[in-house]
C-alpha cells in the first residue's frame, strides 16, 4: 500500500490542504513539521544540556521529566550520559517524549 502521494496533511498556520511533504505552505508560506518531526528546536536543547545538563534540564524539555530526573539524581550519569545527549542533541537524532526526532533548528 503506498499513499506517499496522496497524503494531505493541514497547514498549522491557516489550515489549507497541503501535501504533507511540503516543507511550506503554498498558501500563507508558514513552515510546516514533518512527520516524525519535534516541533521541539534543536538550539535550546543543546543549550540546556551543556549548561545544565547534568540537572537533566534538556530532558525536562523534551517532555522526558522520568529519565530528567534520573540524570539528576546520578549528576548526568556521571557525565557520561551527559556527553552522549550532547552528541545525540547536536547530530539531529534526539527524541522527544512522543518518540518524534528534534532535528529543527529554526
Ligand atoms: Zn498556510
Amino acid at each position: 500500500m503506498n499513499t506517499a502521494n496522496t497524503q494531505m496533511v493541514h497547514c498549522r498556520a491557516c489550515g489549507r490542504e497541503i501535501h504533507i511533504s511540503a516543507p511550506t505552505c503554498p498558501g500563507c508560506g508558514a513552515r510546516q513539521v514533518g512527520a516524525g518531526e519535534s516541533e521541539r528546536l534543536v538550539l535550546p536543547a543543546f543549550v540546556l544540556c551543556f549548561f545544565l545538563g547534568y540537572l537533566g534540564a534538556h530532558r525536562y524539555y523534551a517532555g522526558k521529566i522520568g529519565t530528567g530526573l534520573l540524570m539528576l539524581v546520578t549528576a548526568g550519569g556521571l557525565g557520561i550520559w551527559w556527553l552522549i545527549d550532547l552528541i545525540v542533541i547536536l547530530s539531529g537524532s534526539f527524541r522527544d517524549i512522543d518518540g518524534k526526532t528534534i532535528k529543527r533548528w529554526t
